[in-house]
């Protein structure tokens, strides 16, 4: 595990490096074991995807483009066969983090001792209502004791509840036990894909009222808990910024932030396509991403999306707050150890 420090040094250059792409969701797969209420996917899955080796072209590509970091999703992204090669291309080069729906990890062990981050999706601690979500039983059972085996094998695992009103008033007690066990916590915030672009990317989830956030007042609330259990807990690996925003946004229903999708960050799909999140349509594929990045049609295209509020996805609201040069040092030093070492030995 981990990351070593030539890694870490092109890392950090990087992200020096200003208008870049700096964080690219790869959702490298369309198939998926589960049946998650609040998503899709699973119900317009494709067996159709990029080989192996059109994605090591594509990772080639993106570090070119001066990405630093890159997210393996899907789908489930271990599902695929060949997820030990291609973690282990990535991760030569990126911070690499890949979601588990909790369902394959333990059996990719050896797969996943290159990845940065492990993220397990686990949405309650009442096995039932994990389970009730998942669509699947025996799910809960499943993911906590592959966050088990991983956290014993030394690999960098994190436990990644999605926020929704189903959950709400249990997150800041879930926060605990996972924290006090030493695992870093990450989140998901339920969200849901507005259709307003007919050629959307992919689908992810249609609006659903049990986990539709109502009681904002406990929204404002927990950010307030977490922000002040992050002092207490260094594994809380949400940054105050973020927590900062969205109580904001359920307090005011205001952003304090633009949307920087095509800008910081993209998104690419099963087949290469690539749009500035799944919610808007492709504008490329990673293939003729080079030649078309800088151009003026790509550029409207950011200045449309920079006044876009459709979606309260938590990662493209972390991309979008966290793209700056300082923002990007900040994800380093917060998130990841070695690089962490590696900034303090090296920052003026
Ligand atoms: S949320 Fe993830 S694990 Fe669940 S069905 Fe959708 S793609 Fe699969
Ligand atoms: S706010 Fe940003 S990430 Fe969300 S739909 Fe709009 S462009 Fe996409």
């Amino acid at each position: 595990m981990g990351m070593g420090l030539k890694k870490a040094a092109g890392i950090a250059v990087r992200s020096l490096t200003p208008n870049r792409p700096y964080h690219v969701q790869w959702f490298i797969t369309r198939k998926c074991n589960y049946r998650c209420k609040g998503c899709n996917v699973w119900q317009e899955q494709d067996t159709e995807e990029l080989t192996t080796e059109e994605i090591k072209r594509g990772l080639d590509i993106l570090r070119e483009l001066g990405v630093m970091e890159i997210v393996l999703s899907g789908g489930n992204p271990l599902l695929r066969e060949d997820i030990e090669e291609i973690i282990k291309y990535a991760s030569r080069f990126f911070i690499t983090t890949i979601y588990d729906n909790g369902s394959m990890a333990a059996k990719k062990i050896d797969a996943l001792r290159n990845a940065d981050l492990v993220a397990i999706s686990i949405d309650s601690l009442d096995p039932r209502k994990n389970d009730y979500v998942k669509g699947v039983k025996g799910s809960w059972k499943k993911a906590i004791q592959a966050v088990e085996k991983l956290h014993k094998e030394g690999i960098h695992v994190s436990v990644t509840p999605t926020i929704s009103q189903f959950n709400l008033y249990e997150i800041v007690d879930f926060t605990k036990y996972f924290s006090k066990k030493g695992i870093p916590l990450w989140y998901c915030l339920y969200s849901y894909d507005t259709s307003e672009d007919a050629g959307q990317l992919f689908r992810i989830g249609k609006k659903n009222d049990e986990f539709m956030i109502t009681d904002r007042k406990a929204m404002v609330k927990l950010c307030d808990s977490l922000i002040n259990m992050r002092k207490k807990y260094s594994n809380i690996l949400i940054t105050n910024e973020i927590l900062e925003a969205v109580k904001n946004l359920y307090l005011t229903g205001q952003r304090t932030w633009k949307c920087r999708a095509l800008q910081n960050f993209f998104v690419i799909d099963h087949l290469g396509r690539v749009a500035g999140c799944h919610l808007h349509k492709s504008v490329a594929s990673i293939f003729n991403l080079p030649k078309v990045w800088k151009s003026k049609k790509m550029d409207a295209t950011r200045r449309i999306y920079s006044e876009c509020t459709q979606c309260t996805y938590l990662c493209y609201i972390f991309y979008s707050l966290h793209g700056s040069v300082p923002g990007n040092l900040r994800i380093a030093k917060e998130h990841w150890r070695n690089a962490k070492l590696f900034l303090k030995r090296n920052s003026p």
